[in-house]
């Protein structure tokens, strides 16, 4: 492992660098059908790198970058830290308040903004003062255009090193409650990350096509798909807005190699495997992390398509992944497998928050995180830093155990979990029975207060296409499924979830909804 303190020189900006030099004529990356090769990756950066450079960017300053799943996106991005400047990624689905808020908190000096979204992105800017550099404009939408702007100025020779510990990336992670908060990621984290998944987690070829639907202002897609799919000379398949058909027609039609995405696009996946024949040829194995996969989902995944999912667990703060199924290895669906190399992960006992007392195996507790995956703190946020970093180790807000073979299982957020007449219910348990059901294809578990119980249990559901199940019905079945305390007495059906930045289902906007419903405040 790299020594932070070590004069050792590097940057996350390498990546095309180097693959410009090694893959050369290689596709990097196709967006509906146009490739760009590695070779013409690292020149447009470069141009991209030498207009933000005459545009005043410099060492330290932070750029935010709001553009969907499209080459630009990996473009801007590696420009800005070849300049040695801080990339700040921001969801390509915020209004103009949320993303002022990030410009703002972030203290970006600019905003480069993909022209379809420039409505908001622009709005945003002008709200806290910024400038707005647009890409992907059509030209007669006024503005300073990248494209114009690196026309006219000289390409940048080469990246800038940083130091391993300096920051490359502020990306904006909601945690459980609160404003947004801005995790600051350093060049070695990303970079050990990219390696580790290589060598020791994830077989992923040079040459492989790889899925690209999550999205990449998110740690998942940013750091597992992009940075180590780039590392390796992998071809990224983009996806601009993921749609189940999509993603499917993507899949079948490309020969695709490697999946990655989060639980809910699993569960679309299969969906659409009902409207579309065929099976993968070349799909060798699917990622999932993000939240929790159901084994159903995974064994009817393979099934359907013909290669396994291997999970792993891992939040923005842990660059992301710290425990996974690691290829080669058997998978233990219904776990995240095992620590990644160089990361420690323990459980700790979350009556003790100020410092970590660490649990024998077997037991639950907090999932708690040590190594060079770890992030350098929250932005401007001194006091969420402590809470969460206490004793050089991250507290995670996860709940798990650890056996004896160092397989962890996750229970649920330590926030998630429902406290219902003192016994203790995970939401993920009762998700897993739920979804077993033929006609259920998908359920989120949270609590609401109640009265005389503590909490009461609830359940949103969706059901598979054509089902007539009543919630009632539903309620009956699942009491039948589940001692009493455990299953959910609240059962509403829906068409859809609220899903966050990544496809994870929102369950505070569920329980938001329910208490608005019950008139609660
Ligand atoms: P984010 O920072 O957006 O990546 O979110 C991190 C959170 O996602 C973690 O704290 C977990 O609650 C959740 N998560 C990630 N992977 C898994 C997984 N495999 N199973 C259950 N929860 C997960």
């Amino acid at each position: 492992m790299l020594s932070s303190s070590s004069n050792v020189t590097m940057s996350v900006a390498a990546i095309p660098a180097e693959g410009a030099a090694r893959h050369g004529d290689l596709k990097a990356i196709t967006v509906n059908g146009q490739s760009t090769s590695y070779r013409q990756l690292w020149d447009e950066t470069r141009a991209y790198a030498g207009a933000l450079r005459a545009r005043g960017v410099g060492e330290g300053d932070r750029v935010a970058v709001l553009i969907p799943n499209v080459t630009d996106f990996a473009r801007v991005y590696y420009a800005v830290l070849s300049l040695g400047a801080v990339a700040v990624p921001i969801h390509a689905l915020l209004k103009r308040r949320e993303i002022a808020y990030m410009l703002e908190d972030s203290g970006a000096r600019l905003l480069v903004c993909a022209a379809p979204l420039l409505g908001e992105g622009a709005a945003g800017a002008e709200l806290c003062g910024i400038e707005t550099i647009s890409v992907l404009a059509p030209g007669d939408l006024g503005g300073t255009r990248l494209e114009d702007l690196a026309a006219e100025a000289t390409p940048i020779d080469t990246y800038l090193p940083r130091r391993p510990e300096d920051i490359a990336t502020i990306l904006y992670t909601s945690g459980t409650t609160g404003k947004p908060k801005g995790a600051l990621g350093t060049h070695v984290a990303l970079l050990e990350q990219a390696n580790t998944l290589l060598l020791d987690t994830i077989d992923m070829r040079r040459g492989d096509k790889i899925f690209g639907g999550l999205p990449l202002f998110h740690t998942f897609g940013q750091t597992t798909v992009l940075n180590t799919g780039l590392r390796v000379g992998a071809q990224i398949m983009l996806l601009p807005k993921f749609t189940a058909a999509g993603a499917l027609d993507l899949v079948l039609d490309e020969d695709i190699d490697l999946f990655f995405g989060v639980p809910t696009m699993y569960v679309a996946m299969l969906e659409a495997g009902k409207q579309r024949e065929g099976k993968p040829s070349r799909l060798r194995f699917g990622v999932s992390g993000g939240a929790s996969l159901p084994v159903s989902v995974l064994t009817a995944f393979e099934e359907r398509f013909g290669a396994p999912i291997h999970e792993g667990y891992g939040l923005t703060e842990t660059s992301p992944v710290a425990c996974f199924n690691h290829v080669g290895r058997t998978p233990r669906p219904g776990t995240i497998g095992t620590p990644v190399w160089g990361v420690e992960v323990e459980i700790a006992d979350p009556a003790y928050p100020d410092q970590i007392r660490l649990l024998p195996r077997g037991e639950i507790g907090e999932l708690v995180v040590r190594g060079h995956n770890l992030f350098a703190g929250y932005l401007n946020r001194p006091e969420a830093t402590a809470e969460a970093m206490v004793d050089g180790w991250f507290r995670t807000g996860d709940l798990g155990t650890k056996d004896e073979e160092d397989y962890v299982r996750i229970l649920d957020r330590t926030k998630d979990m429902i406290l219902r007449n003192g016994y203790n219910v995970y939401p993920r348990e009762v998700e897993e029975v739920l979804i077993s059901h033929p006609e259920i294809s998908n359920a989120a578990v949270y609590g609401v207060p109640h009265e005389t119980h503590g909490q009461e249990i609830a359940a949103a559901i969706t059901l598979e296409a054509g089902s007539a199940l009543t919630a009632e019905a539903i309620g009956v079945w699942a009491s039948e499924q589940m001692a009493a305390y455990k299953f959910p007495r609240l059962i509403e059906i829906v068409k859809e979830f609220p899903l966050g930045p990544s496809g994870k289902i929102l369950k505070r906007e569920l329980v938001a909804q329910y208490a608005e419903q019950a008139g609660q405040p």
